[in-house]
């Protein structure tokens, strides 16, 4: 029963306006018993169907709130591209890693997660256990303790030990250079695989997340209206030379400047190349 739906003990089950419907009857109609249970049965099923949302997926927020933007022209795009590489000549993730394997973990765990967060948890780790056979051996209960700081950490315990088996059983114990053996691994989707292919083997792939997703519409630089269409634009309209690196430009300009409640326009590099209409106040270039 909703809570909507509780009686208060004392009173009539239910009123509408000035009519009683609990006990059956409305004005001075009596109201047969099916036919209240057919409003009851409407109404509970109305209420389903507005509570029972689908689950939200990065973007989604943004979405909503920020409309995509004119696109970008392509001298546009290019200029933005050599002032994010001018101010940083060499991004990379912030997640701590030194060996394919251990970015794999690192950004399985990092779903839902702060980079900060991850890095707490893998810098008690990967001392300890850093590769899948030392991860298989700890088991889930051995994991737990290392990474239970995280958020959802009881899955994703269960699916870095299941991943490690696999990794052993399937690749001899290596992490593949291969988007769909990537995915096929237990807690890996497209945008780990995305980032793992491009951070651990050099792959000008592109990994959407909710911060690229925002700073693509928003800016005009390659509106999707999903994750996927957004990777698809930026694979296509990101100038082959700015590719290996875009995705680390791109998220760390949505993390500190391009921020999704307050973006900082009156710091931000590509101010006068940006399509947004509603920049925040400052100079900027
Ligand atoms: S000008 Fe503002 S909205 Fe445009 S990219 Fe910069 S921070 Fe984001």
């Amino acid at each position: 029963m909703s809570p909507s739906a509780k009686r208060t003990p004392g009173k009539p089950a239910k009123t509408v306006g000035s009519k009683t419907v609990g006990s059956k009857t409305v004005g001075s109609k009596t109201v047969g018993s099916k036919a209240v249970a057919s409003k009851t049965a409407a109404k509970a099923d109305r209420a389903k169907k507005t509570t029972k949302r689908p689950a939200k997926k990065a973007g989604d927020a943004t979405e909503k709130k920020t409309p995509a933007a004119p696109r970008m022209s392509a001298d546009a795009i290019r200029t933005a591209f050599e002032r994010w590489r001018e101010l940083n000549p060499h991004p990379t993730t912030e997640l701590i890693y030194s060996t394919p394997f251990e970015l794999l973990v690192a950004v399985v765990l990092s779903a839902q997660a702060t980079d900060v967060g991850v890095n707490k948890a893998t810098r008690r780790l990967f001392p300890v256990a850093n590769t899948p056979a030392a991860i298989a051996a700890l088991g889930v209960e051995g994991l737990k303790p290392y990474i239970a700081t995280i958020g959802l950490f009881n899955a994703k315990a269960a699916n870095v030990v299941a991943l490690c088996e696999r990794l052993i059983a399937e690749h001899g114990g290596e992490v593949p250079r291969d988007r769909a053996a990537l995915e096929a691994l237990p807690g890996v989707g497209r945008k780990t695989a995305n980032v793992v292919l491009n951070t651990a083997f050099g792959e000008p792939t592109m990994a959407v997340d909710t911060h690229i997703f925002r700073v693509a519409n928003r800016t005009g630089l390659a509106p999707g209206k999903d994750v996927r269409a957004v990777e698809e634009a930026l694979l296509k309209r990101v100038p082959a030379e700015f590719l290996q690196d875009a995705h680390h430009w791109l998220i760390l300009h949505g993390r500190y400047t391009c921020k999704a409640r307050k973006p900082e326009c009156g710091r931000c590099p590509i101010r006068d190349l940006c399509r947004f209409k509603d920049k925040t106040p400052g100079d900027g270039p």
